[in-house]
């Protein structure tokens, strides 16, 4: 097992492309960790410079104690799951996993007990005498993630594994992950474009924006806690509301101003530091379920502090367990989640009511 450590480790591919710019990132040993990012952001190439299949531009890479600078693929133990594997074709299941085995001379017997553990736990051990051609996408990634795993490498790194796969399988292959994970306690780092993979897979996720890691932080951290405005937007399905308004301070008290309408707030909500007499310009951050609807006439009063913004339901999306409103909020627009069972319809009138003790603030500019 081991630790990764990357240290101000940039990657240019050429004079416009700097596929990772200064990234710093320590993967703790055994640790689980995601690396989170859209299409291009430099995923597959922070795993291979840990994977020693390329080399960084400028910066190091250090695995546990070494410094792995230059080191090749085969003089570090680490296994890479590529996203779309390619299995041996002329062997069988069985053969696929035994290979790198065999290759590093581990002896017959230990053969057999690591390949019989590693096909039950991944549900393969049905499939050992069949090739590679006759399995579905499903199995052939396991059986892929068994090869890797079965070699018992100090650090596994999967670049997308599930992304061919459809919805239910990934969340089997992802709980399947985790336990496989719980097992062996390897180090491992998991790369996918898909927040909601991240967030039910890492004990901590690292974010990844156009090269530049944004933020590290546990899954709840970074939904309740994200640290910009671009991480708000990527993690959640639907993505946090970001609300333009203002923050007005006036002596001790704190006032909102959205559009035309001004609430004072509750002192104890949590709220960026502003000197007397300052006014700014900020993006409220409010998660989808935190943004509470009413219809309009069910509202008479309400107590100091609550903010009730008028706004019209522009479109309901059923989501089964609950129900999806994007609503028309006085110049921007905002999506709530509310249980399924409220009874809203299209063009309604309503008041939307953020929960302030849950909001995150970002400055607007
Ligand atoms: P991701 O895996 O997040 O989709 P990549 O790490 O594959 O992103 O790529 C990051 C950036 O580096 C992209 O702009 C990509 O086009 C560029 N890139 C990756 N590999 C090469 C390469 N071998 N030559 C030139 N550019 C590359
Ligand atoms: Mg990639």
């Amino acid at each position: 097992m081991s630790s990764i450590e990357l240290r101000q480790v940039s990657r240019d591919f050429d004079a416009r492309t700097r596929a990772l710019d200064s990234v710093d990132l320590t993967v703790l040993d055994g640790e689980r960790l995601v690396v989170l990012g859209p299409s291009g952001s430099g995923k597959t190439t922070i795993l291979r410079l840990i994977a020693g299949l390329d080399q960084p531009t400028t910066g190091s890479v250090r695995l546990g104690d070494a410094l792995v600078d230059g080191l090749p693929p085969h003089r570090r133990n680490v296994a890479m799951v590529f996203q779309y594997p390619t299995l041996y074709p002329h062997l069988d299941v069985a053969g696929n996993l035994e290979f790198g085995l065999k290759t590093r001379g581990v002896p017959r017997a230990e053969r057999r007990r690591r390949i019989g553990e590693v096909a039950s736990m991944l549900k393969i051990d049905a499939l050992v005498r069949r090739r590679p051609a006759s399995l579905s996408g499903g199995e052939r990634q396991r059986v892929a993630i068994g090869r890797a795993v079965v070699r018992r490498p100090a650090v596994l790194l999967l670049d997308e594994p599930f992304s061919s796969l459809d919805l239910p399988l990934r969340a089997a292959l992802r709980r399947e992950l985790i336990e496989l994970h719980e097992a062996f306690r390897t180090t491992l780092v998991h790369v996918t474009h898909d927040q909601g993979e991240a967030l039910s897979l890492g004990q901590r996720i690292a974010v990844l924006d156009r090269g530049r890691l944004i933020q590290v932080a546990s899954p709840r951290e970074l939904y309740e806690r994200p640290a910009s405005p671009i991480v708000a937007a990527f993690v959640g399905g639907p993505p946090m509301n970001l609300l333009p308004c203002t923050l007005v301070r006036d002596g001790s008290r704190t006032s909102l101003v959205v559009g035309q309408r001004r609430w004072p707030i509750n002192p104890t909500h949590p709220l960026p530091a502003l000197a007397d007499g300052e006014s700014r310009a900020m993006l409220m951050g409010i998660r989808p379920e935190h943004l509470h609807v009413d219809p309009a006439d069910a509202l008479t009063e309400r107590a100091e502090g609550f903010l009730a913004i008028e706004s019209r339901i522009r479109r309901i999306e059923f989501q089964g367990d609950s129900v999806l409103l994007t609503l028309d909020l006085r110049g921007s627009t905002a999506v709530a989640r509310v249980a399924a069972r409220d009874d809203f319809h299209e063009g309604q009138s309503v008041v939307a009511s953020p929960d302030l003790a849950r909001a995150v603030w970002f400055s607007a500019d």
